[in-house]
């Protein structure tokens, strides 16, 4: 099958005008100019852009349900605080909880979304309710075992790291969850586990003050926190540093190491991040909403840090559209390439997420999962630039080589 548009942007090389893509089965077979790709059957797009499908690097669908119920402020600690009552307060069941992975499954593909990095703290549910496709997965178990809690440490790791439910759309990953929920030696036995089953890892780190604050003198407003969720405990043992060099100490920094958020970072935790090849998820929207310093993230690129875009949930973000996350940085961050915005939403977090040699651009080989979007007639001549500054919707999604029927998956 050969799918043509005015534009195919294949991310890893110059956009093509008048471009071609020949899908053989679930892989692209060959890409180019329109009048060298040829076969039928054929399909024209005529005014839009073909790009590689959008990877979105971090997120919860299991949160869907949540969406604009607990909206962020400046205050990300007291939001924590709202987050867990309205999670208890709006506690759902099996069968809800399967409902709210399956709309967050819908809304990524609908927004051109075709593979993600999700973390769940429910495994055994959402699991078997992610993995027949046709979203790609990357399901992150979620660990969380301090203080009061931390007996159940071997349990979440092995719940975790559980690959029972994986197939050939959902792998498994491990999250032990941040430097404030799981002590010095949960994170060397999660490291530890991934490294055995070859598993990617993601960590919330760097995201707030008040969690270098703990992280660096076992104070302030998360120990507070802590207690009053009871989980504190005299054993708990404080870093006592900021959570870069923390991290690096628990050997919980690598290159299958992808690190939500790292809003607050300084030189010499780039400089680690360097030298360990760890991964960063900056997730543009949820950063804006409880107003962060600006992210790091220009610094972290020609620094050699690769940086990708995630939404993280419906519970900080309004989509769970990698394209809406671009364009809020197009708005924003005017200078930034924009063919750089792009791999951040598809090439970079493919590679964070360690899929790159299969997905993230649109290369001979790779699986032909594609998005189009519809060129703005009166836009800017330059496609990518085009794309970012319209507000046009995805019309069309393949993943694997097939068309999602929207009202279908
Ligand atoms: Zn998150």
């Amino acid at each position: 099958m050969i799918l043509r548009a005015r534009w195919v942007v294949p991310v890893d090389g110059p956009p093509i005008k008048n471009g071609a893509v020949r899908i053989n089965g679930d892989r692209i077979a060959e890409v180019g100019d329109a009048k060298h790709v040829t076969g039928q059957p054929s399909l024209d797009f005529v005014d839009a852009v073909i790009l590689p499908g959008f990877v979105n690097a971090h997120t919860h669908l299991e949160l869907t349900h949540l969406h604009a119920r607990v909206p962020p402020t400046s205050d990300f600690t007291d939001w924590l605080r709202r987050l867990r009552n309205a999670t208890n307060g709006f506690a759902i069941d099996d069968d809800q909880l399967r409902s709210s992975v399956h709309q967050g499954m819908r809304q990524s593909l609908a927004a051109g979304v075709t593979t993600v990095g999700d973390i769940t703290a429910r495994p055994t549910v959402t699991r078997p309710a992610m993995n027949r496709g046709p979203l790609n997965v990357v399901s992150f178990g979620e660990v969380i075992a301090v203080g009061r809690i931390r007996r159940h440490l071997a349990d979440r790791i092995e719940a975790a790291i559980d690959t029972t439910h994986a197939t050939d759309t959902l792998s498994i990953g491990i999250s032990p969850h941040a430097p404030y929920t799981v002590e010095a030696e949960g994170f060397q036995a999660s490291v530890e586990h991934a490294e055995r089953g070859d598993m990617p890892v993601c960590i919330h780190a760097c995201e707030t003050r008040d969690e270098q604050e703990y992280t660096e003198s076992g104070g302030g407003r998360f120990r507070d926190y802590l207690h009053d969720l009871g989980l504190w405990d005299d054993g708990i043992r404080c870093p006592q540093m900021s959570p870069i060099p923390w991290l690096y100490n628990c050997g919980a920094l690598g290159p299958r190491t992808l690190l939500a958020h790292g809003n607050y970072l300084d030189a010499t935790d780039i400089e680690l991040l360097v030298q360990t090849g760890t991964h960063i998820a900056y997730c543009p929207r949820t950063h804006a909403a409880f107003g962060h310093d600006p992210h790091p993230f220009e610094q972290l690129i020609p620094a050699g840090v690769n940086v990708c875009i995630g939404t993280d949930s419906l519970a900080s973000n309004p989509s769970l559209s990698i394209l809406d996350e671009l364009r809020h940085v197009r708005r924003h961050r005017e200078d930034t390439s924009r063919e750089l915005l792009l791999q951040l939403g598809t090439l970079r977090a493919a590679a964070a997420l360690g899929c790159a040699d299969d997905r993230g651009s649109i290369t001979a080989s790779k699986r032909a999962d594609l998005a189009i979007i519809p060129l703005s007639s009166d836009g800017p001549v330059d496609p990518v630039e085009n794309i970012l500054t319209s507000t046009h919707g995805v019309i069309a999604v393949y993943v694997a080589g097939r068309r999602i029927d929207m009202k279908r998956s």
